[in-house]
């Protein structure tokens, strides 16, 4: 089933396949902290704790279906994950290896329209925890639902890569390009929002 995806001003719209997001997780690593700030948007996306809730999927399950000019990409270092957000108001939307053909994207929970109980309802409720040594206060730590969210993580990886699934990825060309220039901070720039 469908689950609608929107920026907050609503310009950015889209969808995804519950069927085929692997895992609910909350990560606690300061570059999604920094991600979070480089937005200005950490009341609307970090929790009490400093976590970011992302929704691992695969890249083909997500449909962007309108305003995609105001789609942006940024990274952290030349190195770092693409980052994707709505540039109209700053909206994250989701995190991706640089590598399309790892088909992975962490959908970032404050870029989907479903209230908190549409949301369990389609996706379960439980939910994993990573980086929790990064976070500003009480976290749980989940061992066991996290060895098998990454085993279903890394058996969606190698389907996608050996029946060519991966190459359906709206967030990169046929050539493995993202489909937006990057924009890459500066050491300067990053220092300016990791916490
Ligand atoms: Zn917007
Ligand atoms: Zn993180």
């Amino acid at each position: 089933m469908g689950i609608q995806l929107r920026c907050r001003c609503g310009k950015l719209q889209g969808e995804v396949d519950a069927t085929r997001v692997k895992a609910r997780a909350i990560c606690y690593c300061k570059d999604c902290q920094a991600f979070a700030r480089f937005l200005k948007a950490e009341d609307r996306v970090l929790d009490a704790s400093g976590g970011t809730e992302v929704e691992a999927a695969l890249p083909a399950a997500v449909r962007l279906t309108g305003g995609l000019e105001h789609l942006a990409c940024m990274s952290l270092s030349p190195k770092g994950i693409y980052r994707w957000y709505a540039s109209c108001c700053d909206t994250p939307v989701g995190n991706t290896p640089r590598n399309p053909k790892a088909s992975y994207v962490g959908l970032v929970r404050t870029c989907f329209a479903a209230s908190p109980e549409e949301l369990d309802r389609q996706l379960g409720r439980s939910h994993i925890t990573a980086n929790t040594g990064s976070a500003h206060g009480p976290t749980k730590t989940t061992p066991v639902a996290t060895l098998v969210a990454v085993a279903k993580i890394g058996t969606m990886l190698i389907k996608a890569r050996l029946d060519g699934g991966y190459r359906d990825n709206p967030f990169f060309d046929a050539n493995g390009a993202p489909v937006r220039t990057v924009r890459v901070l500066t050491r300067e720039e990053r220092a300016a929002v990791t916490p």
